[in-house]
């Protein structure tokens, strides 16, 4: 039996601190703040993610099902105020409560986590590279975008800007997503379990006048009104083409910090989930642990340099090619499938259990 170190109790080191405590290891997770569910600046949120719960939950062996992670069942996409809508089950989309109620997947494996014995030390702060050195070979480092770890720890990153919105709001699991002239990347509105979230983002500033546009379409196109907006700036693990990185020297990485995230749409859940698993089993055997690393992050370099293709192209070109796209799939989904289930297996950690 040995003494694991997890540093970050969010959905990776959760995942991995579960399942290092089942394989008879005593854990402590340490988490800088005191509470589950990360900064309460941003949650509660609603994040939204490809994902097969059933595969996916028999991989890291914790169940996954309402109201932690539902099914969502509407997926409206605006490409430039034309909308398009697809049923949230085609794409395999699932809704998550991020934070610290109790409907949260943070919580619920929290709770898992303290079933099997995993002890934690709340308000424990790792940041610089003394930190982690301190820290005993195979602590599994599992920070999500927090900036600090991957600054210590020598990961590429990229910045994000943009604008927060929450509310509370009834209603079956829905997400919006937007592209249009306000941002490069996509803005994002979903809602589960009473709660509503909105992200703006980009990879510049975000405008108050580019914020207020969208904040106008979500109210005229969709009823949502959010009374504040928070100013957001994070980072995103999709910083190169090598992002993915299973060791940092004598330290194993899970989540994020992993690279684990989607470079396209920067999903970042299910991986991050699958990442716990895997930086689990590093602790026992690292060599194979590496080649299951290596099979779910087998297609990233070619999203990466899809989004790098995606990031290039003028706004004339994206609202052309999304509408083609978008329409297409509308009107023929069945012929369009394959395509989108063999864009769903390129996502980092998806579909191969
Ligand atoms: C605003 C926003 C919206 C998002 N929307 C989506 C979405 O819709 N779909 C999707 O798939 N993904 C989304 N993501 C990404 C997704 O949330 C992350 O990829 C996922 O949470 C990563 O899991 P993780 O385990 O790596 O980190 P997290 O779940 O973030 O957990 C990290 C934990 O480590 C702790 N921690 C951080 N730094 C330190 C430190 N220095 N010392 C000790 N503890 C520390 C944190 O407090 C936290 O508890 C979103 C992210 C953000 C920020």
């Amino acid at each position: 039996m040995a003494e694991v170190t997890v540093v970050g109790a969010g959905l990776a080191g959760l995942v991995a601190a579960i399942n290092c405590a089942r394989s008879g290891h005593k854990v402590r997770v340490l988490e800088r703040f005191d509470h589950i569910g990360g900064d309460p600046y941003i949650r509660p949120a609603v994040d939204v993610t490809p994902m097969d719960p059933k595969r996916l939950g028999d991989f890291i062996g914790v169940r996954l099902e309402p109201p932690y992670v539902t099914p969502t069942e509407e997926f409206a996409i605006y490409v430039y105020g034309r909308r398009y809508l697809v049923p949230g089950s085609r794409m395999h989309l699932h809704s998550v409560e991020r934070g610290s109620r109790s409907t949260s997947l943070d919580m619920y494996l929290y709770e898992r986590a303290r079933e099997v014995g995993v002890e934690f030390e709340m308000g424990v702060e790792m940041n610089s590279q003394k930190d982690f050195a301190e820290l005993p070979p195979n602590t599994i480092v599992a920070t999500g975008l927090e900036v600090e770890p991957f600054l210590a720890l020598r990961r590429p990153y990229l910045e994000v800007y943009g604008f927060i919105g929450k509310t509370r709001y009834e209603g079956p699991p829905r997400i919006m997503g937007f592209f249009d002239y306000y941002t490069s990347y996509y803005n994002y509105c979903a809602n589960a379990n009473g709660v509503a979230f909105a992200l703006a983002f980009d990879g510049r500033p975000v405008t108050e006048s580019q914020r207020d546009e969208w904040d106008r379409q979500l109210r005229e196109w969709e009823g949502m009104g959010f009374e504040t907006w928070l100013p957001h700036e994070g980072v995103v693990a999709t910083g190169k083409i090598t992002s993915p990185c299973l060791f940092a020297g004598n330290k194993i990485l899970a989540g994020t910090l992993a690279g684990m995230q989607d470079p396209v749409f920067l999903f970042g859940v299910q991986s991050s989930l699958v990442s716990g698993k895997i930086a689990a089993l590093a602790v026992e055997d690292r060599e194979r642990a590496w080649r299951l690393f290596h099979s779910f992050t087998s297609a990233y370099k070619y999203s990466w340099l899809y989004k790098r293709f995606f990031d290039a192209q003028p706004h004339f070109l994206r609202k052309r090619g999304l509408r083609l796209g978008f329409g297409a799939y509308q009107k023929y989904p069945s012929l369009l499938q394959p395509a989108i289930d063999i864009a769903l297996k390129s996502l980092p950690g998806y579909g191969k259990y």
